[in-house]
Order: C-alpha cells, then structure tokens, then sequence
C-alpha cells in the first residue's frame, strides 16, 4: 500500500514535470530546460513503473527484471540511433513512425486488458474504445510516414464515396460496440479493430501530401487520446495525464499549423481537399526578372544599414545556417543591423528555422516571428531570402484565385531591395509562381543556398 502510494507520488512529481516541459518548449530560450525536465519526468516515471511491475510480477522478479532491462535496452538503442541519424527535413516521417508505436501499444493493451481481467461495462468501453483509436492511428500513422517518405504516391486517394465510407465504418463501428457491452467476446472487438485499422488507413490515404504535416500532428493528438486510453485501461493515472497532454496539444499544434497555412481545419482532416494547384499561376507570364551575382549582392549588404534575412525550406535542405550564421557575424561586425523574419511554417515542420538558427548558434533576439517583423519591411535596406518561397508570396495577399490565397506571408516586397537566393525559378511547397521574383526591387541569386551564402562571405 505504501509503495502504492509513494508510486503514485512520483507519478505527480513526473506530471508535473511534464507540464513545466511543455511551458518550456514554447519559448526558444527555456527549450532546453523544457527537455531536460521531460526526460526527468520521463525517468522517474520508468523507474516508478520498473517499482510496480516488480513488485506486482507473477513470474520470478529476476526474469521480469530482465524483460523489461532487454526491452528498454532494445528501444533505447533504435530510438538513440533514429535521433542521431535523422535528417531535420526527415523529421515528421519519423514522428509519424513513432505515433504508429504509440497506436499499436494501445491495440495491445486494449487485448491484453480484454483478456486478462474481469471488467465492468466501464472498463470494456476503456477497451473498446481505446482498441479503436489506437488502431486508426496505427494505421493512418504508417500511411503518413509512407506518403512523408515518398515510399507511396503523396496524391490522394479519392474514392468516389469516400466521406460515405468513413461514415460507414462509424457507425458499424458504435454498433458492434453496443454489441460488445451486451456481450462482450472477441468478436466485436476483433471486426472492429479491422474496420478501425481500414478506416486510419482510407483517412490518411485520402489526405494529400501537401497538408500531411498537419495530418501528422493530428495523428500526434490521436496518439495521445490512444495513450489516455490505456492510461484508464491500466489504471495509470499518468499515463492518463500524458496521453491528455499530447492528445490536447497535438490538437492546439494542428489548429495553428491550419491557421497559419489558411486551411480549413475539417478540410484537412476530412481529406481531399486543399491539394488543387494553381495552373493558373504557373503558366501566368510574370514578366521578366533580373539576377545578380554574389559580388554585387555583397556590395548591396555591405552598404547597407538594416538587413533582414527571411529563410524558408531550402536553407535547410542545403544545411546552410551554419554559413548564414557567420554571415550574419560578419555584417553585424560591420555595423549592420541584422534581423531573421521567421513565418510560423517556413519549412517543413513547426518551429524548424528556429530549431536550425538556435543550432548554428544564432543569438535568439534577432530572430523575430512574422507578427513582430512584418510591420517593418518598409524601413528595412535589404531583405534577403533564403530557400523560401510560398512563405514570402504576395499572390496570398492579392490574388484570390490563388491556392494560398489568404495565407499570412512576410511582406518582404515592401523592403527598398530584395535577394532571392534560390537555384532556379522553380515553384515551392505550393506548387504556384511567386510574383514577387518579378518585381522591380527583387534581384535573383541563383545557385544552392550554402554554396551562395559562402560565396557572399568571401566577397564581403
Ligand atoms: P517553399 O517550400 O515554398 O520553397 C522552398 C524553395 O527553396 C523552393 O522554391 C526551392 O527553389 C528552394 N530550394 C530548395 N532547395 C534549395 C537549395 N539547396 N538551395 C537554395 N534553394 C533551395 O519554402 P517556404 O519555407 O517558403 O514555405 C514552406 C511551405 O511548406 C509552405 O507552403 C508551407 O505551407 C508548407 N508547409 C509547412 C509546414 C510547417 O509546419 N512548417 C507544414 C506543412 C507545409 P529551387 O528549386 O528553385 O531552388
């Protein structure tokens, strides 16, 4: 009794500890110390659990003991050597992979619980529905990291009564759970778990690439609910208020991911819809555009007074923040004013210009979101923009026909002279043409983010 309770004290401290990581994560600067309070958290609750399930064992403590040291060990290993060798533009596949785990250990305990104790019509609805979340998002999570790794096509599938299907296997889905509470057997919770497990699949499949970041934080929350699930299943009360935590969180990342990208929410999710290109835009004449050559682009920073830097995408496929980072030494030693312009998703996941400046060491108060910057591109001498392109379109603000119409953007074209540094006039995330190339006080530099940014440093 006492163990139990000391048990359940350390889980409050870890919750705890888990909620300050959160709060921590939300800033650039107390980041760090937000991770290492979750790993503390997540440390005290593994060794709570290890107390538990010792003294709880039916088999002899040393064989439990050494299960639980090969698994931990087992994942430890894959989980450190996945962290290690993953690229960051990788980053959502492999979180989708990891949502999948997260899905199938809630199948498994669901069964597992199913099997093994006697339980009330509260506990099998547990059962039930944690079986059911857990498998959608085991399957819809393999599909997300298929389509996220270019190993399927990334088009939509679009079945011709697909909205119909889904609505199908709900509500045979809440029949065969009123089915299992008057009789509970395998039966139920076995067809169910198969149209579960089509229905993450048929909804996922039904989503196009382009909104999968979205998909994958959905998933996330989804992965959470499944974990509260088994939490109840287990009567775990942390893993009730983890699985609440992300499941809650998850859901508040997707909303603001659709806010700032000008999707609607439902859309998203209900697959479908939102990956129309705009044919229009892209065989629109634009005119012509004028190019320049680095010696010239370093002329242009080194005279002049405010610079603001707006990266997107492609600095991060061509790792070029470490260059950009010393750029940005180099002009402030020479009295520039050096700004970044970061749009909520430039790039390919939530917060990844931030993760990828703060890597290369970039002081964190010259790094301003879009809210903060946007208002000041008329009195900036210089923007330069690195590898982006949806994020600073101005088709957003004055086109409506156009498919990112309405979507905030860095209004860089209101600065006196703007660098574009890309490889070619090719289109973006969004697959349209961006005006802004064109405009009389945009000069293209072509060529591959880190070989330009290094070649500026040298003509400086
Ligand atoms: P984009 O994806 O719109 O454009 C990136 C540009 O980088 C391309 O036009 C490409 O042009 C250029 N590029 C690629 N490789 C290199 C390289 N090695 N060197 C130099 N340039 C390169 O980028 P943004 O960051 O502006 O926009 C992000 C997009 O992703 C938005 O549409 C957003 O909605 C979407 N998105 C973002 C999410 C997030 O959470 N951050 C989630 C989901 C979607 P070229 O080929 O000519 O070099």
């Amino acid at each position: 009794m006492q163990l139990t309770l000391f048990v359940e004290a350390v889980y409050l401290v870890a919750a705890v500890l888990f909620i300050f990581s959160l709060a921590g994560l939300s800033k650039q600067e107390s980041a760090r110390r937000g991770s290492v309070l979750g790993m503390i958290g997540m440390g005290l609750a593994l060794a709570a659990t290890l107390v538990l399930s010792l003294r709880d064992s039916e088999k002899p403590v040393f064989v439990t003991l050494l299960l639980i040291v090969l698994a931990l060990l087992i994942g430890a290993g894959i989980g450190v050597w996945r962290a290690r060798t993953v690229e960051m533009t990788q980053m959502p596949e492999l979180i989708a992979m990891f949502h999948s785990f997260v899905g199938l250990a809630a199948v498994l305990v669901g069964y597992d619980s199913f099997l093994t104790e006697r339980a009330s019509v509260v506990g099998y609805t547990e059962v039930y529905l944690g079986v059911f979340i857990g498998a959608v998002t085991f399957t819809g999570s393999i599909i997300a990291y298929l389509k996220l790794a270019a190993k399927i096509k990334s088009a939509p599938l679009t079945l011709p009564a697909r909205n119909l299907i889904n609505l199908g296997i709900l509500v045979l889905s809440a029949a065969l759970m009123v089915w299992f509470l008057a009789a509970p057997s395998i039966w139920p919770l076995a067809i169910m778990t198969v149209l579960a497990l089509l229905l993450g699949l048929h909804l996922v499949a039904a989503i196009g690439g382009g909104d999968m970041p979205v998909v994958v934080s959905m998933l996330n929350s989804y992965s959470g609910w499944a974990a509260a699930a088994a939490g109840f299943m287990l009567s775990n009360n942390l893993l009730i208020i983890t699985g609440a935590l992300v499941g809650s969180s998850g859901a508040i990342l997707s909303y603001l991911m659709c806010k700032a990208m000008n999707r609607k929410f439902m859309s998203v999710i209900l697959g479908g819809f939102g990956q129309k290109t705009s044919t229009s835009s892209k065989s629109q004449d634009l005119g012509d555009y004028s190019e320049v050559k680095a010696p010239e682009a370093a002329e242009l920073l080194k005279n002049a007074k405010s610079v603001v830097i707006a990266p997107g995408y492609g600095m991060a496929v061509a790792k070029a923040q470490y260059s950009v980072a010393d750029l940005v030494s180099k002009l402030r030693a020479r009295g520039v004013e050096v700004r970044f312009a970061v749009h909520p998703v430039a790039g390919r996941l939530p917060g990844h210009m931030n993760v990828l400046l703060a890597e290369a060491k970039v002081p964190y108060d010259i790094v301003l979101e879009m809210d903060e910057i946007n208002d000041d591109f008329p009195d900036t001498d210089v923007v330069i923009v690195i590898g982006a392109n949806d994020t600073v379109n101005p088709a957003a603000e004055n086109d409506p026909d156009s498919p990112i119409a309405g979507m905030p953007v860095l209004k860089v074209w209101e600065a006196k002279k703007v660098i574009v540094i890309k490889r070619s006039m090719g289109v973006g995330y969004a697959g349209v043409q961006n005006p802004l190339f064109f405009n009389d006080n945009t000069s293209m530099l072509f060529g591959d983010a880190k070989a330009v940014v290094d070649q500026l440093l040298q003509d400086l």
